[in-house]
This record gives C-alpha cells, structure tokens and sequence, in this order.
C-alpha cells in the first residue's frame, strides 16, 4: 500500500498502486484484477481520482505517440501521455492542442475523463469536442473502439474514469501559426462591466477569461483575452521550474495574507496593457511553481467551481462573492469566465453555457463546509452546477439536479471500476 493524495491534499489514503506501461497487456492486467480507477497525474482537486483501500492503475507509462499526421493535424497517442509532452512535440510542427486547461501536467486520459475546458470554450467547447476516437479496456478484459456519436463515447467523455480505462485516443489539433499569444489585459470594476467585456469580446477574441478579487464581495478583477498570432520571437529559455519545497505548518493563504495579496494584484495589473506571451505563460502560469498546492498547509484545500446558466447567473455570482467576502475566506486563485452555447458531448460533462466561477479556499473544517452549504444553495437555485474535477463534498442532491444524463451515464459504468467520488454520490 501507498498513501497517495489528489491535488487539494486533503487526505493521503492507503492505494495499491500498479503500473501500466504496455498498452497491449492491458486487457489481460484489468481482468486479472477486476476493480480498481485509472490514475493520470492526480491533478484532480478532490477525489475523482482516488480510491482509498482499493487499487489504482497508474497511466503515465502509457505515454507514447502512435501516429501523427502533420498534414491534418490527426493525432492518436497513449492516454497516459501529458498534455505538455504533446505541445513540446506538436507546437513547433504548427499544431496546437485545441483545448487545454490551467495546467499541462495532465494527462490526455485525464483530460478526456473530466472533459475539461479552457480559455476558449465560447469558440471550440470542451476537450471531448476534439476526441475522434477512444480505445476503451474494460474490467471484464473486453476492448472497444469508440467514436463521436456512439453512446458510450458520451457515457466516456467527461465519465470520470467509470466506464473503463482509455489506452489510447486520437484527437484533432488545432492549426497554430506559432507558440505566441498576443494578450489584451485590462481592469473591471463590477460584474456588470465583466459580462460586457466578457459579450464583447467573444466574436473577436478565442480565449477569454478574469481574475476576480474574492475580498471586496465587489466584482472588480482583471479581464485577460488572447488570440493567436504570427508574431516570430526567438523562443524564451525554458525556465527552471521553482518548488515549494515544503508543506507549511500553517496555511500562507489565511485572513492576514489574502486581503494585501488581492490588492496588490490588482494595482498592479490594473494598467490596461497588450503583450505578446509564450503559450504556456499564458495558459498554464501556476505550473512555473511545482507543488504549490503545498502553500494551503497540512489540512489542504478545496476548489469551489460552480457553472449557472447565463439568465442566472450575474445575481447568482453577485451572491457568491458576497457570501465569500462576508465569511472572510477564499484565496489569490479565483476565475471567473463565461462558457459559450456549444453543449457538452459527455453525459457527465461539467461546462454548459452559462458563466463559472472558480476559487481555493484553505480547509479550515467546519467553517469552511458552511461557507460551502451556503453557495451550494445559491447554485442549486440558480439550476447550476459543480464541477466533479474539482470536488470532495458536493451533497449528493446537488449532483444529480445538476447532471440531469445521470441515469443513463449509469448504465455504461464498468461495474468493476468505482472512486471514492462514485461511491460518495451514486451509491458505488
Ligand atoms: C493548476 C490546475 C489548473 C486546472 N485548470 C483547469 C481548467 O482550466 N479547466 C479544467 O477543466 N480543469 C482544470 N484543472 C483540472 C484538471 O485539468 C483535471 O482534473 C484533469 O482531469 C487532471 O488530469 P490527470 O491526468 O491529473 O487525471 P487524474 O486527476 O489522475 O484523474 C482524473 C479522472 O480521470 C480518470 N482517468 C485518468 N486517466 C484515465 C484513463 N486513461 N482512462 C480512463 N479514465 C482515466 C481518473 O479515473 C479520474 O476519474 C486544473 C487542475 C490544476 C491542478
């Protein structure tokens, strides 16, 4: 046994962890041990990716390249693979992934099981959206080969590891003229100003997305949006990545340090500007600090993300900031963006139009849980919903208003697969 935790630390429990590296043998492996969950990178926050007591087979050896075509963009690799190790080998060939999340030290099995999203859902959805093709092993040694349209593939994208383990996928790139980012970044001072910039932008620009500050319950923060460009740079040097070299008694993130941190960055961003940025400096700036979900201290944290859909959702995210600002708790880490009209290819799929707001918030226990009930309410009212990536607590209730495709998701699960998120709202 090997204590293993997710991204929010909050626990290290007891896994059997097996390795898979030879994506043939798979098959064979999963029947000889018929219950366990897929683990990538573990950079879910809450437990989607555990299962205590239990078995978890580790992916990241299944991390090759299968074919790429340059001419098409067409790539079928392993789902172990990280989605920085596709960039590194696809960005220079002027091919970009389409959608990517705030960090690439994921992986491509991981992506497609949370369906996760970026910057740019309003123009290209979710990652499912760009999946062509999904190798799926099942518990009972049975191998299936899925594609857009197949009700498994639903049951799959976004399934959260449960209808079986994926060994490979092929996904379609997007056509990029370079790794560079042209960056528009300037000041809001209201929600009402957001979801302007917000409208206003979605035509012209493909990656929108905000900084709110969580302390003043006002709904001012910083409006970044990007696009594509052909500028050609002599490429940055990749930097050394700092660590946080070790978990804190306390966490840095508390009442003393969260209102300066929040106003600080906002003075200083709060000069409009436009800069030209290397792609992973704008998509994936917290990876330049590894382990730095360390800075949360030994209770660890939560990510609290809501989606409400659009007709709700300036009062109801108007509500949360006020809740937040008013329990005095939150952090430097809070986005707010809106989601386009597109809906999700998953059954389980967290983004839906609307807007979604997501933040960290220290486990300080008990107080922190009430703040938690108290949004979950104002979620609930507004017919939105939480993101399973980011989760540990949500009431089961919330879930299943949330996911109206849940029972018939459930009907795919692969009965020999199960998480303790599984357990904790479907029952196993
Ligand atoms: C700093 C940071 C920023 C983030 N930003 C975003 C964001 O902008 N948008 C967003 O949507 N998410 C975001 N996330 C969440 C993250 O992208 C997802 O949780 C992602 O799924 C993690 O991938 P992983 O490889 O670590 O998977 P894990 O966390 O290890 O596993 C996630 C799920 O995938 C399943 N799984 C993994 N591999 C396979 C496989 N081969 N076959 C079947 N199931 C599998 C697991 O069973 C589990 O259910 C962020 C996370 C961090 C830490």
């Amino acid at each position: 046994m090997v204590k293993v935790h997710s991204w929010g630390r909050l626990g290290n429990f007891d896994h059997q962890l097996h390795s898979l590296s030879d994506r043939s043998s798979v098959p064979y492996q999963l029947q000889q041990e018929p219950s366990g969950l897929a683990f990538g990178m573990g950079r879910s926050y809450g437990d989607v990716c555990l299962n205590p007591g239990g078995l978890l087979w580790n992916t990241t050896a299944l991390d090759r390249f299968i074919h790429f075509d340059e001419s098409t963009g067409r790539l079928r690799c392993e789902a172990g693979i990280l989605l920085r190790d596709v960039q590194r080998v696809v960005v220079p060939r002027g091919w970009m992934l389409p959608v990517v999340p705030g960090t690439q030290l994921a992986t491509i099995g991981g992506a497609v099981a949370n369906d996760v999203h970026g910057k740019n859902h309003h123009v290209a959805g979710s990652f499912g959206d760009h999946v062509l093709e999904i190798v799926l092993v099942r518990t009972d040694g049975s191998t299936s080969v899925l594609h857009p349209g197949d009700a498994r593939f639903a049951a799959t994208v976004g399934g959260l590891g449960l209808t079986g383990l994926m060994t490979e996928v092929t996904l379609q790139l997007k056509r990029i003229h370079g790794p560079w980012l042209s960056v528009d970044t300037q000041p809001y001072q209201n929600l009402s100003t957001f979801f302007d910039l917000a409208d206003g932008s979605e035509a012209d620009w493909e990656h929108t997305v905000s900084w709110i500050d969580c302390v003043t319950g006002q709904g001012r923060g910083i409006f970044m949006r990007a696009n594509h460009s052909q500028a050609q740079r002599e490429l940055p040097k990749r930097a050394r990545h700092l660590r946080m070299p070790v978990v804190p008694p306390v966490s840095l993130v508390n009442k003393l340090t969260l209102k300066p941190f929040n106003q600080l960055y906002y003075q200083l961003k709060k000069k409009r500007t436009t800069t030209l940025q290397h792609y992973e400096s704008f998509f994936h700036p917290l990876d330049n600090l590894l382990d730095w979900n360390r800075m949360y201290g030994p209770r660890g944290f939560f990510q609290y993300q809501s989606v409400l859909p659009r007709e709700h959702g300036r009062e109801g995210v108007q509500a949360m900031l006020a809740q937040i600002a008013r329990s005095g708790q939150g952090s430097f880490l809070a986005v707010l963006k809106t989601f386009g009209e597109r809906p999700s290819v998953g059954m389980l799929s967290f983004a839906r139009p609307g807007v979604t707001l997501a933040l960290d918030f220290t486990n300080q226990g008990e107080k922190t849980l009430a703040l938690f009930a108290s949004l979950d309410d104002i979620v609930r009212d507004a017919g939105g919903r939480l993101y399973p990536a980011k989760d540990s607590r949500m009431p089961r209730d919330l879930f299943e208003a949330g996911y109206p495709r849940l029972q018939e998701f459930l009907s795919h699960r692969d009965p020999g697969i199960s998480s303790a998120m599984s357990r904790r709202l479907m029952g196993s």
